[in-house]
């Protein structure tokens, strides 16, 4: 397998849409396992119900169940020919062992993991005043002050209506802060103990700005 890129880091850091770019930029292909969990739920399928009460307290669903998803993704040829950034996966010590295990089946190369900090207040402003566009073949990310479509509430790129994700809310942004805190920031030390750490800091400035400094981070 190509080389495997991890991005660490508080939802609302700007993984998400950071992540697009480098996709763009580079070729390798972007899973987000936020996103394939969403798109299950849309679907209706057994899985997507199984998780969507979980998704929608911004509780983590379970290391198993996020970590077969991901073991079948990876099996894929695409993923194989040009590599993977993993978006959202590992969250818990638990999946970055798991993520260990299936990555030495496939032969796959953890080429870095990308810590993405950001500060606290920055965050939760950052969660409530993002917008989604919902359409499948596009999903642009944007944000009402920092990154706004040209046309309020359209998407760019598709014309779509944008939504806003319902675990977004004030109440379960802060929620899903404190579950970060709890059950994924432990992954910075064991990563950083594995010589694969590297930090960069995302600002309050427009996205190309902070994905200067990703490239910086990455030395890319
Ligand atoms: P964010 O990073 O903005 O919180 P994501 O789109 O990555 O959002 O994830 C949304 C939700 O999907 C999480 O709050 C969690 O419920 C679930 N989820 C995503 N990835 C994982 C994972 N690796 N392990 C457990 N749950 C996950
Ligand atoms: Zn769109």
């Amino acid at each position: 397998m190509a080389k495997v890129y991890v991005f660490l880091g508080p939802p609302g850091a700007g993984k998400g849409t950071l992540g697009e770019l480098f996709c763009q930029d580079s070729g390798v292909i972007h899973v987000s396992t936020g996103q394939l969990l969403r798109d299950e739920m849309e679907l209706g399928s057994d899985l997507g119900q199984q998780v969507k009460e979980l998704i929608s307290h911004g509780s983590l669903v379970s290391d198993e169940i996020v970590a077969a998803m991901v073991a079948k993704r990876l099996a894929q040829p695409d993923i194989k020919a040009r590599g993977v950034l993993l978006d959202g996966f590992p969250r818990t010590v638990h999946q970055a062992e798991m993520l260990c295990a299936i990555l030495s089946e496939n032969g796959g190369e953890m080429a870095a993991v990308l810590l993405i900090e950001a500060d606290e207040t920055m965050l939760m402003d950052r969660l409530t005043s993002r917008r989604m566009c919902p359409n499948k073949q596009c999903e642009a990310i944007y944000n009402i002050r920092t990154n706004p479509p040209r046309k309020a509430g359209i998407c760019d790129r598709c014309g779509t209506a944008l939504i806003q994700r319902s675990d977004d809310s004030e109440e379960t942004a802060r929620g899903r802060l404190k579950v970060y805190d709890e059950q994924t920031r432990p992954l910075v030390d064991y990563y950083e103990g594995k010589g694969k750490l590297v930090r960069m800091q995302s600002g309050d400035d427009a996205v190309e700005v902070n994905y200067k400094r990703l490239k910086a981070a990455l030395k890319q």
